[in-house]
């Protein structure tokens, strides 16, 4: 089996996945946890060496590279300096942790190893001292899946370890740590890599392999990556296994089934002039690219995203995934915060909708149309405000005196067919009497008819009544009263005809 083994390796191309070529040896290569860093290097360098360290963060951050780092410094024979002892110059101890072949350090997978009896078995062990370096170390990995019954059997061992005990725990969830167990520890916490220490990464190692590279391509990988140096890598070597040694922008967008900016830019844009035709038909042409639905809307998301963090102010290339000077001014323009967090929320409905849907791309459609006028949707609180203000400019002074009128007239209202919004305020008012009306309408009638002796005034007065239901003096029969006509206009996207 070893023999097999062996003989694969051999067989195998001389490629060394990038991951593991570049992985960082020394805490000076460990890349943007500066100040992880110099803590830990701080401690060794004072001979202060805690029992446990925990160090945890987000998945790609250098976690376990450092305490592999870690472990090598504290058995290094050359001394606590922070492992600068690598190569072919490397002391025993330092070249056996790096081949993983050292009986010192032991790296346990917390996610497969946390029963009790596990940790039980560690509990034995540790009773043997170190065979080579001055200390045996335990690095246990996820170790936030433990189960609960070993981390009351480990925090026996934690609080009372020999003299050359060390406990190296990394996990990315912290919170599942605990209480007990994260007090016991000298803790540190790794942050996510920013995109522009991964760019500055994979630029370096573009020079040192001679591949040309576009920086908006290396930017890309690196923004992809999402502060995972190991993702970074990955992508990076997908992406350099197409390329032919030279990275590109658009051969990216071509192999991997992007977008572009300029594709997004032109949806944006035919959603501001609402030339759905043009949405829908860019919608096709970038699934008929081989776009997938749900990147489809991802992207659309993103960008949307970055509409609203450049509407306020955030300017960060890294944060809006481009230079901001590449986003179309027209959507900036005709979009305001409030209608692009409708966007937002618009697309990530849809994303979580396309799931049960009957079909994904009759819900992508759906929000490609809704996108498509959204320049003219309201909010609630817009249209409170606008309520308001016809409230305001009508005289009311208050709302309620709406659901006092009386029933007769709330009913010619809706027989009306008009919107209550343009009926005439006198009229549904509460504090005007039916009977009032009534008589103002006989005493008008009398003044302008009175003449007319042969009719008896209630004929007149019913006839007025059943022509034209819920008379108004001062509204012209057709037309909306321009009192009512103003207040439309403050309604944003209000069609007034
Ligand atoms: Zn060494």
């Amino acid at each position: 089996m070893a023999e097999m083994t062996e003989k694969t390796v051999l067989a195998a191309p001389a490629y060394e996945v990038t991951a593991s070529k570049y992985r960082p040896k020394t805490f000076d290569e460990l890349a943007g946890q500066e100040f992880v860093v110099s803590t830990i290097k701080n401690s060794l360098k004072s001979g202060h060496i805690a029992h446990a360290y925990l160090l945890s963060g987000p998945r790609g951050g250098g976690k376990t590279r450092a305490a592999r780092i870690l472990a090598r410094s504290l058995n290094c024979e050359r001394g606590l300096d922070g492992g600068l002892c690598t190569g072919s110059e490397a002391c025993d101890n330092c070249r056996t942790i790096t081949k993983g072949a050292s009986m010192d350090v032991l790296e346990i997978d917390g996610a497969s190893n946390n029963s009790v009896n596990d940790v039980r078995q560690i509990k034995d062990e540790v009773l043997f001292p170190p065979q080579a370096g001055k200390y045996k170390v335990y690095i246990i990995d996820e170790v936030h899946m433990l189960s609960a019954s070993a981390f009351n059997a480990l925090l026996k061992t934690i609080e009372e370890p020999p003299p050359y005990i060390v406990f190296i725990f990394a996990t990315t969830e912290l919170h599942k740590v605990p209480a007990t167990i994260k007090s016991r520890c000298q803790q540190f916490n790794f942050r996510l890599i920013s995109v522009e220490t991964i760019q500055e990464i994979l630029k370096k190692i573009c020079a040192e392999k001679g591949i040309a590279a576009e920086d908006d391509a290396l930017f890309w990988i690196a923004r992809e990556s999402t502060g995972s140096m190991r993702d970074a890598f990955t992508l990076f070597d997908q992406v350099v296994s197409f390329s032919a040694g030279s990275i590109r922008s658009d051969l990216i967008r071509e192999k991997l089934g992007i977008i572009g900016l300029e594709k997004l830019n032109a949806f944006a844009e035919a959603c501001a002039s609402e030339d759905r035709p043009l949405a829908f038909s860019l919608t096709d042409e970038i699934l008929s690219s081989g776009v997938a639905i749900e990147q489809f809307i991802i992207d659309l998301a993103g960008f949307f995203r970055s509409l609203l963090l450049l509407k306020n102010g955030v300017t960060r290339e890294s944060l809006l995934g481009y230079r901001p000077s590449l986003f179309s001014e027209k959507a900036l323009e005709t979009f305001d915060s409030i209608r692009l967090e409708h966007a937002l929320d618009i697309l990530l409905d849809c994303y979580r909708d396309i799931r049960y849907s009957v079909s994904p791309r009759f819900e992508l459609e759906t929000a490609v149309s809704k996108l498509s006028w959204l320049s003219r949707w309201i909010s609630r609180p817009e249209l409170r405000e606008a309520v308001e203000n016809t409230r305001n400019l009508l005289g009311k002074p208050n709302l309620s005196a709406f659901s006092q009128q009386p029933a007769v007239m709330r009913q010619s209202a809706a027989a009306d067919g008009r919107p209550a919004q343009s009926q005439n305020p006198e009229r549904s008012s509460g504090d005007r009497s039916l009977s009032d009306e009534f008589k103002r309408m006989v005493a008008a009638k009398d003044a302008d008819e009175g003449s007319d002796e042969d009719t008896p005034l209630w004929d007149k007065t019913l006839r007025e009544k059943k022509s034209e239901p819920a008379v108004n003096q001062n509204q012209p029969a057709d037309g909306i009263p321009p009192q009512v006509e103003r207040v439309l206009s403050l309604i944003p996207g209000t069609i007034i005809e």
